[in-house]
């Protein structure tokens, strides 16, 4: 797959560009005026506490909440007002929080739901190559899978629908750490395929090392956002320690066992 730009693209645009937006839930705003660019080819970590917003963030870039103000542009074109179905055909793609898979059908029938109708020849290849052990198991019931499994599963989506920018949202949850090696790697080759990548992670020293660009998020708004090397320990430490969800020596480093680091994910699972 290559991260093809639509002919319609602006040249020089970035991939992913957010202004000013707002989105609520009822009457309560939880993002507030955010900007956050995606460059072309980069990769940025949205980091911040449980709460501050980041999954709201994608689901609004991806149109599954609808923006109370502000734009999206994906590749140079205003897709604020589009239904997700159309942005995902303006090459964006979101990978949800939780495995959006459908465990009663098998590997490969997930395969073929994850494949826009807009992808001709369908072809599942791509996704065999950067998780062959799908490949082999593609008569499962992805619901027998590994948890492992599942995640790659979901992951596809990124593959087949040959988008050019992709929202990974805690791609590496509750999963073994073998697995969040596979994960990693799978995230390192589209990254290398120049797709642009949008990444909500507990893992955040991984997350750091990949990234170009990282964003700390606090209550629903964008505190900081720079290169993460320029990033104190102290400024992710605050983000996290204000919501009590992670222990000081542990806002840098892999998800820890301390009160409140909201993963849930005890040993992990494979
Ligand atoms: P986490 O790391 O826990 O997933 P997050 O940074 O992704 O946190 P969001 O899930 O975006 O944060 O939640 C932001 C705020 O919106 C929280 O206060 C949350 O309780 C609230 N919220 C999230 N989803 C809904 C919903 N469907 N309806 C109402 N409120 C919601």
């Amino acid at each position: 797959m290559s991260a093809k730009r639509d002919a319609r693209d602006a040249p020089g645009a970035a991939a992913l560009s957010i202004r000013g937006l707002r989105a609520r839930y009822g009457t309560v705003t939880v993002l507030r005026d955010v900007d956050l660019e995606v460059g072309a080819g980069q990769v940025v970590a949205l980091l911040g506490a449980n709460g501050a917003g980041k999954t709201t963030l994608m689901r609004t870039a991806a149109g599954v909440v609808s923006a109370a103000a502000g734009t999206v542009h994906v590749n140079g074109a205003d897709v604020t007002r589009l239904a997700p179905n159309q942005r995902a055909r303006r090459s964006l793609c979101l990978i949800p929080e939780g495995r959006g898979i459908f465990r009663n059908l098998t590997v490969e029938e997930n395969l073929r739901i994850n494949t826009p109708p807009w992808v001709k020849p369908v072809s599942f290849d791509s996704a065999y190559q950067a998780f062959p052990i799908l490949a082999e198991r593609r008569k499962q019931i992805a619901g027998t899978l590994s948890g492992g499994q599942q995640q790659m599963l979901a992951l596809t989506r990124a593959w087949l629908s040959q988008a050019s920018v992709v929202l990974v949202d805690e791609a590496s949850m509750g999963l073994a750490p073998v697995m969040v090696d596979v994960i990693f790697e799978a995230l390192h080759a589209l990254a290398a395929r120049g797709v642009s990548l949008l990444l909500v992670e507990q893992y955040v020293k991984r997350a750091l090392a990949m990234a170009d660009t990282v964003y700390l998020m606090k209550k629903g708004v964008v505190t900081r956002a720079g290169d993460p090397a320029t990033l104190e320990e102290s400024d992710l430490a605050a983000e996290y320690l204000s919501h009590g969800t992670v222990a000081a020596g542990n806002a840098r480093g892999e998800p820890g066992t301390g009160p409140g680091t909201g993963t849930g994910q005890g040993a992990g699972q494979g």
